[in-house]
């Protein structure tokens, strides 16, 4: 690494399960732990457990912590605010880590770090428009144009979950609005798409229609089930990925990457049934050629890597003084 990444870095990945905290030298890994995060305890818990691990890793005197959060964010105060994702709904995150290491703490939404973390140490070190989007629970995305790091005024410049992708669809999503991908394509929106799909299902009864029927078909169940040749799972998982098409295709309309990186459990989990396929359906919806889709380099630890890159690299959007 170049001057400037010598040193002792905390980087933490506050996800809406997990928590993960890793110690490192430059951009060595030197230990790491993955724990649940707080859901109770008031607006101080995620950093009351995010120093209890930042000790056990043994992380006594740090130079600068990374910290990559589920949104939406008050970037200028580092904290999270009246999130869906967490029971706290509000919590501090850099006023308490400052105080507690006496150290540069920076903090970004998980998939703003994600991209930053490609382009500072990932496969997207050479490109200056990149982005990067998690399917997973929710969908979210982070973006870079002109090799600049897009944040938005608190932050949240990257919610494109609930971009709509389907005007007629009667679905709600969780914020509220109708016909966002995050509640068509989702995790959490599969087992009431699923629902719908069975209503019209014309085909043969197969196991996933009759989950589906009853509104238990959830995503795990969903892909295991496509793979395993279920006639049923096999359409939805093709109608899910066109909505991945969809919404790729309007971020490449907004943003023009070079390369999309993707992420996220419901992606990792089931790159076999879904990389190749938003692939072919991408032509469908984009303007002009469609930008390369590549899995995220650090797969699961994207936004942990992004932390460390906030730290490393500091970008100048989140450097200047509020
Ligand atoms: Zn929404």
């Amino acid at each position: 690494m170049r001057a400037g990444s010598e040193g002792t870095f905390l980087a933490v990945d506050v996800g809406a399960t997990n928590l993960r905290v890793a110690l490192f030298r430059g951009n060595e890994l030197q230990a790491k732990s993955v724990v649940r995060t707080p859901t109770t305890g008031g607006p101080y818990a995620v950093a009351r457990k995010i120093l209890r691990e930042a000790e056990r890793l043994g992380a006594d005197r740090v130079d600068a912590v990374g910290v990559a959060t589920i949104g939406p964010l008050d970037i200028k105060k580092g904290m999270v605010i009246d999130t869906p994702n967490n029971p706290l709904r509000t919590f501090y995150l850099r006023e308490p880590l400052e105080k507690e290491f006496k150290a540069k703490v920076v903090v970004a939404n998980d998939c703003v770090a994600a991209v930053w973390g490609e382009k500072v140490l990932g496969r997207g070190r050479d490109v200056e428009d990149l982005a990067y989007v998690t399917i997973s629970s929710g969908i979210g995305g982070g973006f870079i144009v002109d090799g600049n790091l897009i944040v938005g005024w608190r932050g949240n410049a990257h919610e494109v979950g609930h971009l709509v992708v389907d005007y007629k669809a009667e679905i709600r999503c969780g914020c509220g609005g109708l016909g966002h991908w995050e509640a068509l394509a989702s995790g959490a929106g599969i087992p009431r798409m699923a629902y719908i799909k069975a209503k019209t299902w014309r085909g043969v009864p197969t196991e996933a229609y009759k989950l589906a029927s009853q509104m238990k078909l959830d995503a795990p169940g969903l892909y295991r089930l496509a793979r395993n040749g279920d006639y049923f799972a096999r359409e939805l998982v093709r109608e899910l990925n066109k909505i991945h098409a969809a919404g790729i295709a309007s971020i490449a309309s907004a943003f023009d990457p070079k390369i999309v990186f993707l992420g996220g459990s419901i992606f990792l989990n089931n790159t076999d049934l879904m990389l190749d396929e938003i692939k072919g359906f991408l032509g469908e919806y984009t303007l002009l050629e469609p930008p390369r889709i590549e899995v995220a380099t650090f797969r699961e630890d994207a936004p942990l890597m992004g932390a460390l890159a906030l730290v490393l690299k500091t970008p100048e959007v989140i450097k200047k003084p509020w």
